[in-house]
């Protein structure tokens, strides 16, 4: 999973019924999901089958299964005695050591979690869609909550006949039947239960094949055709690389990647079927601003760490998000360098450095760590190994990991002993002081930076934290564009004209960190509404609206027809921007505050929504229609959404007392 803020501690429990496993071997589930366009947040008549292994002899077996009603329910055929406290089904038999059984029923359900409906009573945005990490998939499909049983998935849905339905594996089949279609879908090799997902939407798809045969599915909205190249690009690469680059091949039938509307996190890795949020579905100006790179190569190094290969317990839940992570990193350092390899590692210790100071470092085996700790320590843990062990032991030791322990579950020693083997030393000491340890090793982190990349020590010496007449010559003169940021950043008056003869990326810090514009300057600072690039043009237009008040009717016509990301950033600022110049008449006031209100609506991302709900609020503006949106917005499924309309209500409410 990719969380979009950092910050969050991630709780991975290995729950209650870890003893099941020393009883039950749960092999292959076979199951019908009925989607009802007139029911629209449930599922019913699903019929289900389980097959397992007794390995203990006992006298009940359970489904983690929440708040669902079962009817049929019989072993091996039999009518059978259950009991369902509306969060298992307790099945009970005579069950024989050795024996194999199936168990089978039929179950009706609305998920209040887990499984998300958006707008499916609407005409507008249509889609169901999963999120088992976390949230447990056993809220609308029987299942088990322990990660420790894998167990092969085979899943058909029924849906009305105008959607796509995306699940885990490979489509076997599709049957139209009236207004509905069947989909079935077929899984070879088992997984954990919060792995499982599937998506219901209006989409369209473009396939690619990896150079080892493997297709990869590339879905998108029907009107988002022409951001399909710039949204996915370096896909196959960054596939072709990873399995060469693990020496392991990608251990499923085909991999899917799908954007939805409104998604928890930026993305998830559902075995062959990665959900990413669609904030990340972006045109080629976009694509310069915010990519989805990063996020798909970490979903799909998953693929092997944590999907093939899953952490038994939230201990060593690193073994998933650090290896994602770093393997994200070398995906990236293929396609743009060592030296933004290296920044983002730099940045990295920065932010694990800072989490100690702040007095909320962990270790890496505390289940309770922060993201920032499993995500960017558990990578630096790697980064680390690799510099000590070199190259060819670090990659063969992690092929050897992923064949032994393929299909089932792992801790940080199994992985740990596979690098030890070869390596033929004990590594007692590197553990304990990467990983064991409650402070992040800081210092360490920035040796091994400083010993490996020029760049990093470049970087490290332009500091105008104090100006120094250095600083006016390193804008001037040859230093990586992350330097010249950082002066900028420091020192925005250093700022000239020549300065703007730079990069996207040093043009955008100006339109950030130079805020008063000097005249001499204007000419220049217009140019940056030019850029192809919705961050700095946002910015920028921002800025000059303020300072030259004057030329307001000539930015606002210059930039009218721009829209920005997906949360329409430009869009929204030009909006209100022109609400709030009187004398620029070109528009209908009226219409434009309709325009502004109505991003407020549900149909909207949560993004565009929060930022409309404040300005309106800003503005003081927020009408009946605004204000029911805000109130409808407290029940959303999305957390962030939630708590800014609670906070944003409660200060419109004291504001009117
Ligand atoms: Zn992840």
């Amino acid at each position: 999973m990719k969380r979009i803020f950092a910050v969050l501690s991630l709780f991975l429990v290995c729950v209650s019924n870890a003893q099941q496993t020393d009883y039950v071997d749960f092999m292959r589930v076979e199951a019908l999901i009925v989607f009802n366009q007139l029911a629209v947040d449930s599922t019913a008549y699903n019929s289900y089958e389980i097959d397992f292994k007794i390995l203990k002899q006992t006298d009940s077996i359970y489904l983690d299964a929440v708040n669902m009603e079962f009817k049929h329910l019989a072993i091996n055929n039999s009518k059978a005695k259950f009991r369902n406290d509306g969060k298992r089904l307790v099945v009970y038999n005579n069950f024989e050591k050795d024996q194999e059984y199936k168990l089978s029923f039929i179950f009706f359900n609305s998920p209040k979690k887990a499984m998300y409906f958006l707008g499916w009573e609407n005409d507008g945005r249509n889609q169901i869609w999963t999120q088992g990490q976390g949230k447990y998939t056993s809220n609308w499909l029987p299942s088990i909550d322990d990660v420790n049983d894998k167990i092969e998935f085979d899943l058909k849905f029924l849906a009305p006949k105008a959607y796509k339905v995306i699940s885990n594996g490979k489509l076997k089949s599709k049957y139209d039947n009236l207004g509905n279609t069947l989909w079935e879908y077929d899984m070879e090799r088992p997984m954990s239960s919060y792995l499982v997902a599937v998506i219901v939407g209006k989409y369209n798809k473009k396939t690619e094949t990896s150079k080892s045969g493997i297709p990869l599915e590339y879905y998108f909205y029907p009107e988002d055709s022409l951001k399909v190249e710039p949204t996915y690009r370096y896909s196959k690469r960054m596939f072709d690389f990873l399995e060469e680059e693990l020496g392991f091949s990608y251990p499923w039938q085909n991999y899917k990647q799908v954007p939805v509307h409104d998604f928890l996190y930026a993305g998830m890795e559902n075995t062959s079927c990665t959900i990413f949020s669609d904030a990340f579905v972006i045109d080629s100006i976009g694509f310069n601003d915010k990519s989805y790179i990063n996020v798909n190569a970490h979903e799909l190094a998953h693929q092997w760490f944590g999907d093939l290969v899953t952490a038994k317990s939230g201990e060593h839940h690193w073994l998933q998000e650090g290896f994602a992570t770093y393997y994200a990193l070398l995906a990236e350092r293929d396609i743009f360098g060592d030296n933004h390899f290296y920044f983002k590692l730099y940045e990295s210790a920065v932010d694990l450095g800072r989490q100690d100071i702040a007095g909320n470092g962990t270790s890496l085996l505390n289940p309770k760590s922060s993201s920032l700790t499993f995500y960017q320590r558990g990578a630096w843990v790697l980064h680390g190994l690799r510099s000590k062990v070199g190259d060819k032991i670090f990659k063969q030791a992690v092929t050897n990991y992923l064949e032994k322990y393929q299909f089932t579950n792992v801790e940080t020693s199994d992985f740990i002993k596979e690098v030890e083997r070869l390596y033929g030393r004990p590594l007692a000491g590197f553990a304990n002081l990467w990983i064991k340890k409650k402070e992040f090793p800081v210092d360490s982190a920035f040796d091994l930076l400083k010993s490996q990349s020029t760049y990093i020590n470049e970087y490290l010496m332009v500091d105008c934290q104090v100006k120094t007449s250095k600083c006016a010559e390193q804008l001037k003169y040859y230093v990586s564009d992350e330097a010249k940021v950082k002066v900028i950043s420091q020192a925005p008056d250093l700022v000239t004209r020549d300065t703007f003869k730079n990069s996207l990326k040093v043009r955008q810090a100006i339109s950030q960190y130079v805020k008063k514009i000097p005249k001499d300057l204007k000419a220049d600072y217009e140019t940056l509404l030019d850029d192809r690039s919705y961050i700095t043009i946002e910015n920028a237009l921002y800025n000059l609206w303020d300072n030259f008040p004057e030329d307001r009717s000539k930015y606002l016509a210059k930039t009218r027809d721009i829209i920005g990301f997906s949360d329409k950033n430009v869009r929204l600022l030009w909006v209100v921007l022109n609400l709030n110049t009187p004398f620029y008449k070109a528009d209908n006031k009226q219409g434009l505050y309709e325009e502004l209100v109505s991003y407020t609506d549900e149909k909207y991302n949560a993004d565009l929504r929060m930022n409309a709900f404040r300005y309106l609020s800003l503005m003081k503006a927020c009408n009946d229609k605004c204000q029911s949106n805000l109130g409808q917005a407290k029940s959303h499924h999305n957390w962030r959404l939630v708590k800014f309309a609670k906070q944003l209500s409660e200060q419109i409410q004291q504001n009117k007392n």
